[in-house]
């Protein structure tokens, strides 16, 4: 399993597509799969740039997990979050249900995406919600990058401010780098 991170407006969507067409990888977009089924308070609280619930999530992946065939490389972006969600994957690895190789950290100034941002539409670009996924990638999800290589997964940062084709590039490096490895 390969997990992208970064914030907001970093790429991991469109990076992610191409990284799973290039290389055949069953892409889960944490995102996307909360836009399908979050209903009433939680998708208020989602289209305000808040976290959902650790234990929520949590719940949401393994079932998704369940649905995938052993053996099926898997790329996720936007999980984990948290480092309760981290641990609970972790702790999924070492029970031996799959293998977390590596993290892809797609690095960012807010600068930089903010424009990206605005410029999207999506409802939840508004430019309070952008500020408050900031602030919660910030205080939740940079610690993780730490936590996760401490943890011995490998991480590679990549600068995500350069173009898609360059992102892409580096991000197929690394990942062909680590198979070789
Ligand atoms: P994204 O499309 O990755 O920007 O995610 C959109 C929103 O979904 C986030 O702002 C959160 O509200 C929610 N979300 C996505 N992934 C997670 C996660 N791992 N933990 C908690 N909330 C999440």
């Amino acid at each position: 399993m390969i997990l992208l991170m970064g914030i907001a407006g970093s790429g991991k969507g469109t990076q992610g597509k191409m990284l799973a067409d290039q290389h055949g990888l069953h892409l889960i977009s944490m995102g996307d799969v909360l836009r399908m089924y979050v209903t009433g308070k939680q998708r208020q609280r989602m289209l305000a740039g808040g976290l959902l619930e650790d234990q929520e999530i949590i719940a949401i992946v393994d079932k998704l997990f369940e649905s995938i065939s052993n053996g099926t490389e898997i790329l996720i972006d936007g999980f984990p979050r948290t480092i309760a969600q981290a641990e609970w994957l972790l702790n999924q690895a070492k029970a031996g249900r799959f293998k977390v190789d590596l993290a892809l950290h797609l690095v960012a100034s807010r600068r930089a995406v903010k424009e990206r941002l605005l410029k999207r539409a999506r409802i939840d670009d508004t430019e309070a919600a952008i500020e408050a996924r900031f602030d919660q990638y910030e205080q939740s999800t940079e610690p993780l990058i730490d936590w996760l290589s401490r943890h011995n997964v490998k991480v590679v940062n990549i600068d995500a401010e350069q173009t898609v084709e360059t992102v892409n590039q580096q991000l197929v490096k690394a990942l062909e780098d680590y198979k070789k490895a």
